[in-house]
């Protein structure tokens, strides 16, 4: 990721890889900031409550209270932390030890592997099964399938631990009530955590639903749930998450945090207590509130990026939720044959088209095997990953690009 951001920003292009959002975010969560650090009460500009801001964790316990249909206790039940990023280093370094085995399904977002194995832990990938690629016609994320049986034959007496992403990033696939059911069976027989990543859970594309694995029977007391600010706000920079999940297995991300960073930015915290509270407040008007408008705002922007890639003659993955587009490149007419045919180096394919398109067509992109682990790289080397979460300027510069093509 860090590699491409980089590129992006070398060769001037229009960045659809790295994914944020570039239109403005709701106003009184800035407002609420400016407020924050310039307002009456000056200690917000002081360390807060290490585990999380106290108004920040009550507005999360209340919203989530209703959420998941039970009672969160603000003190012993939720995490904050810098960015989702550090609820999952937490969940997974208060929680693995030196051998234990960690199931991944791939595709995944890319820090978990390295996560786990700072723990000591071993990953170990399950890939969830593409279809066949249809030329020119469009694919749905939710083509992707888990094999049972592969998950199954994954799990060994050292897996302590499995995690999960939906809707995942870079597939935009939202997990079904039969798949989460299926794996949290397998999850209680075998007696593993889930971290279940649900950083996009508000992302979600009509008529697809978003199932949280903590809520079916049995998964509460094993489910670290693992969410972000600045995905619920369009305020990726603030970097701001939390975990959910029972006292006993907060209580271990909690070691981990107060030997990290002990705590994180009260501002921002108080800042998205005051967002979270004005929300709270409109969640039965699906109309109003943030959480239900910007996906409405954004299918939209999914179908636009769709239309462009398909008349392009790339085959775009339609997501049901997430800010993100697969699409494969392969059948576009006249690429350079130094991406196609060479087998120089181990350099996947996907990444030395992004490279070229990057350079050539100022248009960049992630390539999708960023999302594999090294033995399945091959899997997605006719991907690559485009973030749709775009002002309409963006979008129109890429329709340009797309247009100008061949
Ligand atoms: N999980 C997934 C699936 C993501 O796409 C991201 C986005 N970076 C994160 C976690 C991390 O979120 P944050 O920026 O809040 O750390
Ligand atoms: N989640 C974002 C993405 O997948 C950003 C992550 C990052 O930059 N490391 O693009």
């Amino acid at each position: 990721m860090v590699e491409y951001t980089g590129l992006a920003a070398q060769h001037k292009a229009v960045n659809l890889g790295q994914g944020f959002p570039d239109f403005p975010p709701p106003e009184y969560v800035t407002k609420a900031l400016a407020e924050a650090t310039n307002g009456k009460n000056t200690l917000l500009n002081q360390y807060t409550r290490g585990y999380g801001h106290p108004r920040l964790v009550n507005v999360i316990a209340e919203v989530f209270s209703k959420v998941h249909n039970r009672p969160i206790n603000p003190m012993s039940e939720i995490l904050v932390t810098i960015g989702a990023y550090q609820s999952l280093y937490c969940a997974i370094s208060g929680h693995i030890n030196p051998d234990d085995e960690v199931i991944i399904i791939e595709p995944f977002f890319d820090c978990y592997e390295p996560m786990v194995r700072f723990a000591g832990g071993k990953p170990v990938f399950v890939a969830l099964k593409p279809p066949q690629s249809k030329a020119g016609k469009e694919m749905h994320s939710s083509d992707w399938l888990l094999d049972m049986k592969d998950l199954e034959a994954a799990f060994t007496p050292k897996t302590r631990m499995i995690i999960l992403n939906t809707p995942n990033n870079p597939l935009g696939k939202v997990f079904t009530k039969k798949e989460l059911s299926d794996i949290a069976e397998i999850c209680i027989r075998k007696n593993i955590l889930v971290v279940s990543d649900e950083v996009y859970e508000w992302l979600i594309f009509e008529p697809y639903q978003h199932v949280r694995i903590a809520d079916l029977p049995g998964m509460w007391e094993r489910t670290i749930t693992v969410r972000s600010a600045g995905k619920t706000f369009s305020v990726t920079g603030w970097k701001l998450g939390w975990s959910i999940a029972p006292a006993n297995l907060i209580r271990n991300c909690q070691v981990a945090l107060q030997n990290v960073t002990y705590t994180s930015p009260t501002p921002i915290q108080e800042a998205v207590a005051v967002g979270l509270e004005i929300e709270k407040e409109r969640m039965d008007n699906k109309d109003q509130c943030y959480f239900y408008t910007l996906p409405a705002m954004l299918v939209a922007k999914r179908d636009q990026m769709a239309d462009m890639l398909i008349k392009t003659g790339l085959t775009p993955i339609i997501p049901e939720g997430g800010y993100f587009m697969l699409a494969d490149y392969s059948k576009l007419k006249n690429l350079p044959s130094s991406i196609m045919m060479s087998t120089e180096g181990d350099e996947p394919k996907d990444s030395r088209f992004v490279k070229w398109m990057t350079a050539e067509k100022k248009l960049a992109t992630i390539p999708v095997s960023a999302f594999y682990s090294k033995e399945h790289k091959h899997l997605a080397e006719n991907y690559i990953r485009f973030c749709f979460s775009k002002n309409d300027q963006t979008l129109d510069a890429t329709r340009k690009i797309l247009d100008d093509w061949m």
